[in-house]
C-alpha cells in the first residue's frame, strides 16, 4: 500500500469497513453549533455523544471515520504547545472507530494490533509498541483495568504493558460527559528501541501516544459523581498527523506532505527562507514561526468554513487569538510586513479540499474576514510592540514583569495578555499572573462603580505620550480574551 497522507487516511477507514463491517460517516463540524458546553470539536466521539447516553441512536452499531477537531481552549487545550514541539495541533483529524453497544474490549484490541502491525496493512515494528491500561482509582471505586492488561499481553512483553493514572487513562470529553478507562498505544522511534521508560513522559517527542482506545461506560455528572451507561461502547481516536508522520517514517508530524505544502505556499507568500528541519528544528525560531502558521491557518480555515468567526467571546476570542498569534510570528519572526494570513488559505483548500468539501466555496469569505483581521491587528501590534519593549527596560532574563503593567497593556492598548506571556517567555521573563488577575478585578470594580474606567497607570501613559504613540480605540478585551477561555 502507498503511504501519502491521503493513502493512509484511506487505509484506515477501508479496514474497518472491510474488516468488520463498519460503516464509514462524514465527521461532524468543527464547530459544534448544537453542544453548548463546547468550544470546539475535541474528539472523534463528540458527534456521537447522544448514542453513548442512550438518548440517541443511529441505523448502523459501528462506525468508522475521520474527525476534525481543535484543541484550543476549554478542556483539552493545546494552543502553548504548537510550534514548540513536533505533535501537537490545535486542528488535527482524530480517526476513529466505533461500536454503540456492539463490540467490546476484545475486539477493539485486536483490530488495533492488526492494522498496525500486520504485514498486509501497516506493518509497523511490534517492539517499538508499548501499550497502556488503567490503573483504577480508589476513590471513585473504579478498579484496575486487567482485562485490557491481559489482552495487550496476548501480542505485548510484560515491559510493554503499562499501568497509567487517571490524567492519561481514564477518558473524559468535558467536565461532564460519556466517559471511561482507555487503554493507549505509543510509538517509541529510538534509534535502540530503549524509550519504554517515556511512555506518557511530557516534553519528550521520542515515545509519542498515537491511538487511544476508550471504552465507554459512564456518565460524568455535573454534581462529579460517575454514574454507569445504559449500555457499552468503543470510541476509539487516532491521531492522524501522527500516525502519518510514524508511516512515513519521520521524526516531526511537520515533515509529511500533511505539512509540507502548507510550508511551501508560507514561503512563497513571506518570501521568508525555507524550513529548515534540521536537528534543532524544535528550537530554532523560524521553523517554529513555520509551525505555528501552518497549524493555525488550518484551524482558521476549518472553523470559519464551518460557520465560526473571529470576535471577542467564547469560541470566536480563541480564534481571533490564534490569528493573532499566527500573524504575530509572521510579523515578529519571519518579518512580513503586509497582511499575509489569509494568503494561505488557498494552499489548505488544494491539499483538504478533495477530503473535506466545505472549505473550498468557503475560501473566499474566509480569506476575506482573515485579512480584515489582520489589519485591525497589525495596528494593535505595532504599538504593542513598543511599549512593550518599553516596559521590559532593565528586565533581565529571569526576571518578572509585574501584572499591572501586563494589564495595562491590555486594557489601554489592546495588546493581549496571551501574546504578552509569549513575549516575555521568549525572552526567559515571567508574568506576574496574579497581580494581572487582581489588576483585572479592580478595573472590573472600579469600572462598575462611578461610571468611569480605571486609567492606565501613569508610567504607561507617560511612555505612551514620550512615544507620541496613538491610545487605541480598541475597547473589547472582555474576559474572555486571555486564552483561558472556558466555555
Ligand atoms: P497527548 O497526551 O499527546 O496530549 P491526549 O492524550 O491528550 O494526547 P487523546 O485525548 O487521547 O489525546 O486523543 C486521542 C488521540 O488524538 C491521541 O492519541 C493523539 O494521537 C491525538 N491527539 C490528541 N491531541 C492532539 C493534538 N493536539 N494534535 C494532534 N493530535 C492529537
Ligand atoms: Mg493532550
Ligand atoms: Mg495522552
Ligand atoms: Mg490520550
Amino acid at each position: 500500500p502507498g503511504n501519502s497522507a491521503n493513502q493512509i487516511r484511506q487505509q484506515f477507514i477501508d479496514f474497518f469497513v472491510q474488516k468488520a463491517g463498519h460503516a464509514a460517516v462524514p465527521s461532524s463540524p468543527v464547530v459544534p453549533h448544537d453542544d453548548p458546553t463546547l468550544l470546539f470539536t475535541n474528539a472523534g466521539m463528540n458527534q456521537f455523544k447522544d448514542v453513548f447516553l442512550g438518548t440517541g441512536s443511529r441505523d448502523y452499531t459501528r462506525a468508522v471515520d475521520t474527525q476534525k477537531c481543535i484543541r484550543a481552549g476549554g478542556k483539552h487545550n493545546d494552543l502553548d504547545d504548537v510550534g514548540k514541539d513536533s505533535y501537537h495541533h490545535t486542528f488535527f483529524e482524530m480517526l476513529g472507530n466505533w461500536s454503540f453497544g456492539d463490540y467490546f474490549k476484545q475486539e477493539a484490541i485486536d483490530w488495533a494490533w492488526e492494522l498496525l502491525t500486520s504485514e498486509e496493512w501497516w506493518g509497523l515494528d511490534p517492539e517499538r509498541l508499548h501499550a497502556t491500561y488503567f490503573e483504577g482509582d480508589a476513590s471513585e471505586g473504579l478498579d484496575p483495568d486487567l482485562e485490557a492488561r491481559d489482552m495487550w499481553l496476548k501480542h505485548l512483553p510484560a515491559d510493554h504493558v503499562h499501568p497509567g493514572n487517571k490524567k492519561d487513562n481514564f477518558w473524559e470529553m468535558g467536565d461532564t460527559g460519556p466517559c471511561g478507562p482507555c487503554s493507549e498505544l505509543h510509538y517509541d522511534r529510538s534509534p535502540d528501541k530503549s524509550g519504554g521508560s517515556l511512555v506518557n513522559a511530557d516534553g519528550q517527542d521520542t515515545v509519542v501516544e498515537i491511538w487511544n482506545l476508550v471504552f465507554i461506560q459512564f456518565n460524568r455528572q455535573q454534581s462529579g459523581g460517575l454514574v454507569p451507561l445504559p449500555a457499552k461502547h468503543v470510541d476509539t481516536g487516532m491521531g492522524f498527523e501522527r500516525i502519518v508522520r510514524v508511516l512515513q517514517g519521520k521524526t516531526s508530524n511537520y515533515d509529511t506532505d500533511v505539512f509540507t505544502p502548507i510550508f511551501a505556499a508560507i514561503q512563497k507568500v513571506t518570501g521568508a527562507k525555507p524550513y529548515d528541519g534540521g536537528e534543532d528544528t524544535l528550537s530554532n525560531p523560524i521553523d517554529t514561526a513555520y509551525r505555528v502558521i501552518a497549524d493555525h491557518i488550518r484551524a482558521l480555515t476549518f472553523a470559519l468554513s464551518d460557520g465560526a468567526h473571529c470576535g471577542n467571546k467564547g469560541r470566536d476570542a480563541v480564534l481571533r487569538t490564534i490569528l493573532r498569534r499566527a500573524v504575530r510570528f509572521g510579523h515578529q519572526t519571519l518579518g512580513v510586513t503586509e497582511p499575509f494570513f489569509y494568503k494561505l488559505v488557498p494552499a489548505v483548500v488544494e491539499l483538504m479540499g478533495d477530503v473535506f468539501p466545505e472549505i473550498g466555496p468557503a475560501a473566499e469569505a474566509v480569506a476575506k474576514e482573515l485579512e480584515e483581521e489582520e489589519i485591525a491587528f497589525r495596528a494593535t501590534l505595532e504599538r504593542g510592540i513598543v511599549i512593550f519593549d518599553k516596559a521590559l527596560e532593565g528586565l533581565s532574563s529571569g526576571q518578572t514583569l509585574d501584572g499591572e503593567t501586563a494589564f495595562d497593556m491590555e486594557a489601554t492598548y489592546g495588546f493581549p495578555f496571551s501574546l504578552t506571556q509569549v513575549m516575555a517567555d521568549e525572552r526567559g521573563l515571567t508574568v506576574d499572573q496574579a497581580g494581572y488577575d487582581q489588576a483585572k478585578a479592580k478595573h472590573a470594580e472600579i469600572s462598575k462603580g462611578e461610571g468611569g474606567g480605571a486609567d492606565a497607570k501613569a508610567s504607561l501613559v507617560e511612555l505612551v505620550q514620550q512615544n507620541d504613540l496613538p491610545k487605541t480605540d480598541f475597547t473589547g478585551y472582555g474576559q474572555t480574551e486571555a486564552m483561558g477561555v472556558e466555555t
